[in-house]
């Protein structure tokens, strides 16, 4: 620990801090990043500072010097926690999870690639072929998520624009079996539009690159492509530059994607790139496409008559109230909303297809409990941290929403377990006061009262609500909610626009929203038409059959209406929370040091309100006020028996914890410890350490 490193670095554990205040954290904190000192602890907490800079510290030899160790045997490291949790998985047969939180650009999808390359590297010693293949397609699976789901914003250049979950199962040898990846809200809207100096997904701007044909693709898709590429300088969704990633197409044949379907996969994102240079006119009465050209080279990629395609986007199919099917003409506006809706939707449909087909890949095939033993897991969660912009919407609600559950379980997993394990083991303890955010999670998701049934509510009403009326009504219902304003309840806030917004007091911080859009984003209509279009039996790709099952349904089928985009978000969570909530967990909180992506700046206020939000010094105060380390005695005892007299070989006491403390006592240790009803609990890592050494020097 502190003394692995020397003092000049600071401390490694903030649970070492001479007095817990933010002036001491922030001081270490910053001590620690200056001197290329990225990682720091918590208890088994890893806090993470991007070093925006190459840091020589993931070859090989620190894979090495990390495998198999204790964490308070090397300097604090992403390694030290994924070997923690590996462990525990190998040889406690426990299930856990490694939760990567922190706002974007802090570094957190770096992490889970370092976590996932040190799990690779220490596992299947014995170099066995097919755990070989997995432990390569789960490798290869970041490449395409990256390409499909990243894409460069103010923040981060190379920004997750999804959530990902990612299970990585292993065999009772502690080999990677195969794995499971479930994907969160990807921002679709980027497809048609993007802020300023902000892009579209990297994957676009490697269609627009292939200069050279890569064998793979067939000429005809080839062709085409180059033809497209005389389009684009009309286009309307992207900037052109970049070259092409090769490392993707590569990726996706190791995966094991076929040719059918990578030429599928880039039919797809050419024909969503033409459908970009689609604008539509109005003569009064009805409305045509003008890019007349467009429409057929998306006919020629995807095998589709280009009369479906123009009527799809023109006109809907309506069932009138006596069962009769018409065909109603778009207006103009219908027409452009309906073309937004349908690009976001080809592109999310695609994205959902691609992470469902590598999923079929690294799927656990055959394992029989049995015959293997239990199937462990290792979960990584690598997810959109909190977000406030100038202009929030519907998606940084849905975001924030998340972080605000994220938080309710690190509050629960770490902060009340904590607690609790402490009153069923009496050990006297002070309570920690800490903020419980379950206030701020009922105001979002309670049912009946919460912003998500109101919304749901008004998307249900028949006719036409407002996203203005709808705002009236959760004013109404939520005004004496502690963490909601609007501008009508609080009339003297100029900093909300009066008919607007709406303000959440998230335990982050204040983000003020505005109401605009968020019914047409929840309700997220996309007509069946195109639905049925995309699934019907002229299409030639059996891939956009498969991404598009719902179009199946003809229009009188279609009576049920489906879940909102809102309440999907929420089920997915609530899920995602169940899921790490029964695994043992492991944090990484990551902070971005600076809006300027400088390796040598650090901005004192940004980086104390991230430590503040993320609740870093109520989780020292809690580790502190605690017991950092904590061993049931027979293991204490088995560990370090040989370092007493009166314990070695076998100790003659009436039970392990009188042994246990003979061990302590001998080494003058007693105010460093507590004795619980099945546990030692060690307050500090330095007595561990020195039992360490002396262990060490022993054996
Ligand atoms: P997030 O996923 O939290 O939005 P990223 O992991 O994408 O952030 O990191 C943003 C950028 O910061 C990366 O592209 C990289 O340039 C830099 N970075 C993050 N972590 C590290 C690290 N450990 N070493 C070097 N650079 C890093
Ligand atoms: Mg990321």
């Amino acid at each position: 620990m502190a003394e692995l490193e020397g003092l000049e670095f600071g401390k490694s554990d903030f649970v070492l801090l001479d007095e817990v205040s933010m002036e001491q954290f922030m001081e270490n904190l910053k001590l620690r990043f200056e001197k290329g000192r990225i990682y720091t602890y918590i208890g088994e907490v890893v806090v993470s500072v991007n070093p925006y800079r190459q840091m020589d510290m993931y070859g090989k030899d620190s894979i090495e010097a990390y495998r198999g160790r204790e964490l308070y045997e090397n300097p604090p490291h992403l390694y030290a926690v994924s070997d923690a949790a590996y462990k525990a998985m190998k040889r406690r047969a426990k299930d856990t999870c490694i939760v990567i939180s922190g706002e974007s650009g802090a570094g957190k999808t770096e992490a889970s690639k370092y976590i996932m390359q040190y799990i690779a590297a220490i596992t299947n010693p014995s170099q066995r072929a097919e755990v070989e293949s997995v432990k390569n397609v789960l490798l290869k699976s970041n490449c395409v998520l990256e390409a499909f789901g990243n894409a460069k914003t103010n923040r981060n250049d190379n920004s997750s624009r999804f959530g990902k979950y990612m299970d990585i199962n292993f065999n009772f040898n502690g080999d990677p079996t195969g794995g499971h990846i479930n994907n969160y809200l990807l921002e679709k809207s980027r497809v048609v539009q993007q802020q300023e100096g902000e892009r579209n997904f990297h994957s676009f701007y490697q269609v627009r690159a292939l200069k050279f044909t890569p064998v793979i693709l067939e000429t005809q898709t080839h062709l085409l492509l180059i033809e497209i590429k005389a389009v684009f300088s009309r286009h309307h969704f992207i900037q052109i530059r970049n070259e092409l990633k090769l490392a993707v197409m590569n990726a996706l044949q190791v995966i094991g994607f076929s040719k059918e379907e990578i030429n599928s996969i880039y039919q797809i994102l050419a024909s969503i790139l033409l459908l970009g240079n689609v604008q539509f006119e109005s003569d009064g009465e009805s409305v045509q496409i003008l890019q007349l050209e467009a429409v057929n080279h998306i006919s020629d990629l995807t095998a589709t008559d280009p009369e479906s395609i123009s009527k799809s986007l023109l006109y809907r199919t309506v069932a009138t109230g006596g069962g009769e099917v018409i065909e109603k003409g778009h207006t103009e506006q219908d027409a452009y909303l309906g073309f937004i809706q349908t690009n976001g939707a080809l592109y999310e449909r695609l994205f959902g297809w691609i992470v469902g087909r590598i999923n079929s890949v690294i799927e656990v095939k055959n394992y029989n409990p049995v015959l293997h033993g239990k199937n462990t897991v290792i979960g990584v969660l690598d997810i959109y941290g909190f977000e406030i912009f100038d202009n929030n919407s519907f998606e940084q609600f849905c975001i924030n929403y998340c972080n605000e559950k994220l938080q309710q379980l690190f509050i629960e997993l770490i902060l009340r377990q904590e607690q609790d394990e402490y009153q069923r083991e009496g050990i006297t303890w002070q309570e920690i006061d800490y903020f419980n955010n379950q206030i701020i999670v009922d105001l979002v998701e309670q049912p009946h009262k919460g912003i998500i049934s109101i919304l749901d509510e008004a998307c249900l009403t028949a006719g036409k609500v407002t996203d203005m009326v709808c705002l009236d009504s959760m004013d109404t219902k939520l005004a004496q909610h502690p963490h909601y304003t609007s501008r009508k309840l609080c009339p003297t806030d100029k900093t909300m626009d009066f008919k607007k917004h709406f303000r959440i007091r998230h335990y982050a911080g204040d983000v003020t929203y505005s109401v605009e859009g968020f019914l047409d984003k929840n309700k997220d209509l996309l007509f069946q038409d195109f639905k049925r279009l995309m699934y019907n039996r002229f299409s030639s790709s059996p891939f956009l059959k498969e991404m598009w099952p719902d179009g199946q349904l003809s229009i009188t089928e279609v009576t049920k209406r489906p879940l909102t985009a809102a309440t999907l978000f929420k089920n997915s969570i609530v899920a995602l929370v169940d899921k790490l909530a029964c695994k043992e967990p492991y944090y990484v909180r990551c902070i971005k040091p600076n809006e300027m992506k400088s390796p040598v700046l650090f901005d004192d206020a940004r980086c104390q309100h991230q430590v503040a939000y993320l609740g870093l010094l109520e989780n020292v105060m809690v580790r502190r006020a605690g017991f950092a380390y904590r061993q049931p005695y027979a293991r204490f005892l088995q560990r370090y028996k040989m370092t007493c007299e009166y314990t070695w070989p076998n100790h003659l006491m009436a039970s392990d914890r009188e042994a246990v403390e003979a061990i302590i006592t001998q080494h003058g240790f007693q105010d460093d410890v507590a004795y619980g009803q099945t546990k030692l609990f060690v307050r500090t890592p330095r007595s561990l350490f020195t039992l360490e050494q002396e262990r060490a020097a022993l054996i």
